[in-house]
């Protein structure tokens, strides 16, 4: 924590992947935490790292300086701030929600404005980095928003990542995520692609990653993923599923917007053929498998 960085309270929401380690990252920087999930064994995990349970959104923002929202999807959101135990009637304490999810640019615009109606500061901060990024307090942090929200949540984002920039007004941030999620989805079936190639070439995968790696088709996916599509590991990290949704999302903004978007088509087309052959759950290194159906050969 920064010399300035003065300890807070956070009631966090959503404590899946993502969130539990962006949890522990807040508790490690001194603040408190009061944590809810839908899924009691998932509050009772962090309880014991020295979170307070909390038993409703409401529960968890009661009293503290932010309540962060790490859902999977725009509906669970959208129930977290509109529902009975909601926080538009139960706001934090410091009237401000922040949203760290990857969902719809067009719902951030309306919840913005539905909170911003009743005075509560509203920001989209969704991340990139994974579960990797999100252990090691090292994810980059995409913020849309007012600026004076930006620089009350900045103590309690530094402890959860570290590059962390204000990239505009509200939706601003999942616009720039939906670039970050087309780039990755694309950069994840050309690797697929090369090793599809390369194995019916007779080509030693492990050495064909280590080679590329040291050259300009090196990137974060053919590190971090290409490991698991080489020894044909599907388990999850981030899911197939949700990455499914954040193509859909960038189509939609591509659509509204009149963006022609070849190669996200494909790439998304893909991906609804994993999720058909039951592969939405496993992570997205899984999507070599389409490969391995289109090629009659299995990985591993
Ligand atoms: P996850 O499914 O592992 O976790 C989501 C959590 O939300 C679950 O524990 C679930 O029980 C809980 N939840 C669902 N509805 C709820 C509700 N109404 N109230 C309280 N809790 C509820 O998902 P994740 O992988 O942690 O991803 C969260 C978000 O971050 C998604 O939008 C995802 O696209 C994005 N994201 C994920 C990654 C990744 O690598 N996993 C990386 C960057 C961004």
């Amino acid at each position: 924590m920064r010399e300035n960085d003065k300890a807070g309270c956070v009631g966090f929401i959503g404590l899946g992947t993502m969130g539990r380690e962006m949890v522990r990252n807040l508790l490690k920087a001194g603040h408190a935490v009061q944590a809810y999930d839908v899924r009691a064994e998932a509050v009772a995990e962090l309880a014991s790292d020295g979170a307070v349970t909390a038993t409703s959104p409401a529960d968890a923002a009661r009293g503290a300086d932010l309540a962060i929202t790490m859902l999977p999807d725009t509906p669970h959101v959208e129930a977290v701030v509109y529902g009975e135990q909601g926080l538009l009637k139960a706001p934090p304490a410091g009237r401000l929600i922040v949203d760290m999810s990857t969902i719809s640019p067009v719902a951030v615009r309306r919840m913005a404005a539905d909170l911003a109606a009743v005075g509560i500061a509203f920001l989209d901060a969704p991340v990139s980095g994974g579960p990797v990024g999100a252990k090691n307090a090292a994810l980059s942090i995409m913020v849309g928003g007012e600026a004076e929200a930006f620089a009350r949540a900045g103590r309690f984002f530094r402890a959860m990542g570290t590059t962390i920039t204000h990239v505009g007004n509200a939706g601003a941030g999942q616009a720039v995520k939906l670039c970050n999620q087309l780039i990755c989805g694309i950069n994840i079936q050309a690797i697929c692609e090369a090793l599809a190639l390369a194995r019916a070439s007779g080509v030693d995968l492990e050495q064909l990653r280590h080679v590329l790696l040291g050259g300009s088709a090196a990137s974060w996916m053919l590190d971090r993923l290409g490991p698991q599509m080489i020894a044909g590991d599907a388990s999850a990290g981030f899911r197939i599923d949700l990455m499914l949704k954040d193509l859909r999302l960038v189509l939609e903004q591509a659509g509204a917007l009149d963006v022609p978007l070849p190669a996200t088509a494909l790439v998304t087309s893909q991906y609804v053929e994993a999720r058909a052959h039951g592969e939405g759950a496993n992570g997205n290194q899984a999507l070599f498998r389409v490969y391995d159906r289109m090629t009659g050969r299995a990985a591993g």
